[in-house]
This record gives structure tokens, sequence and C-alpha cells, in this order.
């Protein structure tokens, strides 16, 4: 087993308060041991690194491979306008593309000091083997841990929003009812094969699922995804209660708040995670911690789309696990971790009447972005401690960032922005180096994504035309429905 000593560095402790001058040994992917600054091990290799700060690998736990290509796609977007913006902002994609995006997307997480992520990928009409193998070697490659939850449902946007077709100028009427996702047995059937023959476990990537969002997936569809949980021992999210019109939505349709449906039929156990979560109520923060479940908290995200703050301190006191992502670059424009518990924490002092007291602190917000992310995707990482996975970030204390170093964990959150990481190791071997990614070559993926830039948008050209044109119904009915949210309670609670 080799075994290396990095020396000389300030080491993040558990509490994520306070970084002392430490040596760290790492043997074979793990962390064997903390020592004094001037401990002397025999038979291993040193790596010096002084003047650098070594903290857990941040762990994104929430995000979208796909979303990469499409960075900066939109403006004044809420959710409902990204979902009526999606046929042409994702469309078009090839198995090349799938592939692109996915190491785009790891790339530019491993750049900012980020480890692993849980990625929900989508593929257009369904997933497919192929798909899903290349963007697992995609993460490979550029050397990350992940959770690849294909995301999945078997009805459209238009087909899952009460309401919606009906709301469109009668000329789009018949080209949006028609639009299919893959049948349900077909999605199944793949995800089965695909699970049985996974063989990514070993580059630590996992397969997961993610039936998309509660309304986009029939009740049969989501107890398919279930049994497929259950049975390979996937890690499962879902987009829940993200934005107003969706909750509105799970009293029209299921007459309970979305999250209590999915735990009807099943879905809410320890290995499943929210995603976003804007609109859980207490009883379903109540009742995510009864299930051992989670919550991926994308304030970022949430904020571009206009979708409000999540209970982030009211689901951690409910005993909530409680991690923090990017969301995909289609709605949050960037995989920055740092910017996401940056953002995490001030929204957090944005809460309706909330006391300092229930704002995320700054060590509490790195805890969350590494040891709660981790909790989230099942990883045995995210903390400096004995026998944790050696993912590891390494932060230049020379760089402006840090200059001075007056508190460890304020400077994280508050200044920090992911261009002083330097180097960065994934279960004990190097995957950047001095900011460079060693698994592949950077300038080819360059030329690659601008070539594939110019393709996808003369090729998704007219679909944007048509997009354009139904995106302000889209958004007028959603709004509508979202507005109508506290009547349509009322009205369903009066029965
Ligand atoms: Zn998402």
């Amino acid at each position: 087993m080799t075994r290396l000593l990095i020396t000389g560095a300030r080491v993040l402790n558990p509490e994520a308060d306070d970084a002392p001058l430490a040596s760290l040994l790492i043997e074979g992917d793990r962390i064997a041991a903390v020592l004094p600054a001037d401990a002397k091990v025999e038979d291993a290799a040193t790596h010096d690194a002084s003047g650098r700060l070594v903290i857990p690998g941040l762990i994104n736990a929430h995000t979208h491979g796909h979303g990469a290509l499409a960075k900066g796609a939109g403006d004044k977007w809420d959710l409902a306008l990204l979902l009526a913006h999606a046929p042409w902002v994702g469309g078009g994609r090839g198995l090349h593309e799938k592939r692109l995006s996915t190491t785009l997307n790891a790339v530019e997480m491993l750049k900012k000091g980020c480890t692993a992520a849980f990625d929900l990928h989508a593929e257009f009409p369904g997933p497919t083997a192929d798909g899903l193998d290349s963007i697992a070697e995609a993460y490979a490659e550029a050397g990350l841990r992940a959770v690849l939850a294909p995301m999945i449902a078997d009805k459209t946007f238009f087909q899952a929003t009460p309401g919606l077709v009906e709301a469109l100028p009668e000329e789009h009427r018949e080209r949006a009812a028609a639009m299919r996702m893959a049948g349900m047995e077909d999605i199944l059937r793949t995800l089965e094969g695909v699970a049985r023959s996974w063989k990514h476990g070993a580059a630590g990537i996992t397969l997961g699922i993610a039936p998309t969002i509660p309304l986009h997936c029939t009740d049969a569809f989501m107890q398919g995804c279930q049994k497929l949980a259950d049975e390979f021992g996937l890690r499962m999210q879902t987009h829940v209660s993200e934005a107003r019109y969706q909750a509105a939505g799970g009293e029209i349709a299921y007459g309970s708040t979305l999250l209590a449906h999915m735990d009807r039929l099943g879905l809410v156990t320890p290995r499943f995670s929210v995603a976003h979560g804007v609109w859980l109520t207490p009883e379903d923060l109540a009742l995510l911690a009864k299930r051992g479940a989670g919550l991926a908290h994308n304030a970022g995200a949430n904020m571009r789309l206009a979708s409000g703050i999540a209970p982030a301190r009211a689901a951690i006191e409910a005993g909530v696990t409680v991690g923090i992502g990017t969301d995909g670059s289609s709605s949050a424009d960037n995989q920055n971790m740092f910017e996401a518990m940056r953002l995490a924490a001030f929204a957090s002092r944005l809460w309706e009447g909330a006391e300092d007291d229930e704002w995320l602190g700054t060590a509490e917000t790195v805890r969350l972005a590494t040891a709660g992310s981790a909790a989230i995707m099942g990883i045995d990482a995210g903390v400096i401690v004995p026998g944790k996975l050696a993912d590891l970030a390494f932060l230049d204390l020379d760089h402006i960032n840090w200059l001075p170093l007056n508190n460890v964990a304020n400077q994280l959150v508050w200044t920090e922005d992911g261009s002083a990481v330097r180097d960065v190791m994934v279960g004990g071997a190097w995957k950047l180096r001095d900011g460079k990614v060693l698994g592949l070559d950077e300038a080819k993926l360059a030329r690659e994504a601008r070539e594939a830039a110019a393709r996808l948008t003369a090729a998704n050209a007219a679909t944007r035309e048509w997009c354009d044109k139904i995106a302000p119904h889209v958004a007028c009915h959603c709004r509508a429905m979202a507005g109508g949210f506290t009547r349509v309670r009322r009205l369903l609670k009066a029965d």
C-alpha cells in the first residue's frame, strides 16, 4: 500500500473552525493519521505542502452534468420558464455531447475544489446504457466520485402541469400535447439492465435513480423506480416542492404535499434526498427526518430561478441530513461550491424574522458542504479524520484571498471563490496539480466545447423559436397557479 506524508500544511479540523499546522499520513485511498507538524514517518513518501490549507474536498449534493454545455442560457427565467426552454437548452445531444457536457461539469468542479457530485443526468426521451456508461467514464476521466442518477419521468412538463396545454395559444397546443417521454416499461427495463451490468464502482462512480419531479411521474412509474432502488440499493433524489406552482400542483393532483404523496408510495427512505425543497412544510421536514432522508440545499439556483429560500435551518432542527449543491449550470451557471456555500449562508440571513442564532454560520456551512453532502451521497468522506477517504483540496495561502489569514471558516465561506485551489486529491491520488487537470487534455476539451456549442445552436434554432413563442404563456399559467396556491390549500382543507 502506498504511504504518503503530507507536511507543512494547515489542516482543517473536523469542526471546520480552525486549521492548525499538521502532517497528514495517507495510506492507499484513505487518511491514516493526522499527526503533529514535526512528525517523522518511516517508509512514506513525502509531499511538502507548506503554505497550503488542506480541506476536505467539497461535495456537490445536487448537479446536472447535462447543464454544463448550457451555462448562461437564460436570464429572467423562473423554473417554469427553464422547463419551457428545456427542449432547446438540452436538445440535439448525441453521445458525444452527453459525455462532453459531463466532462465540462466535472472539470469545473475539480478546479474549484470539489471531489464528488450527485449528478442527475437527463437524456431525452429516456436514459440509455451507452449514455450512462459515457457519462460515468467522463467522471472517471476527470477523477471525481459521483452518484449518477438518471433523471427520468414518464410525463412531459406539458402533461405534468395541470391546465398547461389548454393555457397555450391554439396553434401551439397540438405540438405541446404530442411530446412524449420514453414509456415507463422501456425506461425501467433499461435501468434494470444498466444496474445489473454496472462496472464503474471501482472508479467511485455509483448508479442512483432520480424520478425527476413527482408531478412528472405517474404513481406506477415512481413505484417502479423504488423497486429498482430497493433491489440494487440505489440512492434516489427528486426535485420536490422546488417552485411554488409545483407545490400548488401537488395539492391539485394529490390533495396533499408532494412529499407526503411520495411517502405514501414508499419512496421516502434513508437513501432518499429531496433536491431544493423550497416549499416543504414543517410536516414534510418532520417526515424526512423520521425516514432518515436528506435535503440538498441549492440556495444559489433557488435565487436565480426566483423559487425562494429553502428552510435549511428548520430542516436541520427537525433532524434532516442537509447537504449543499450548486444545481446544474443551466440554472446555476457555474459549479462553484464555494459560491454555493456563500449563497446558502447569505440566504439564511434573509429568512423572514430569523434571529442570528437561526442563520447558517460559516463553519457549519462548510460542514454541510462536506460531511452533510457526503451523507447524502453515501460516501465515507467529507472530514479529515483517520479512516476517511483521502479526498482533499489544497488551497494556496499566498493567494490574495488569504492575505492575510484571519479566520479559516469565515474566509472559506465569505472570501474564497475557488481561485486559490491549487491541488486536489481523490482517494489518495492527485487529480489536479498546480491548477491543471491530470486526467485529460484541457485544450482539446475547450476546442470540443466551442464546436459543440456552435453545432447545438444551429441544430436547436427552430425549437428555440417555438419555445420563445410559448414561454410567456407558460410563465403566465404557472405564476397564476402559484398565486392560487394559498387559496387552493384553503379550499381543499374546507372540503
Ligand atoms: Zn436540479
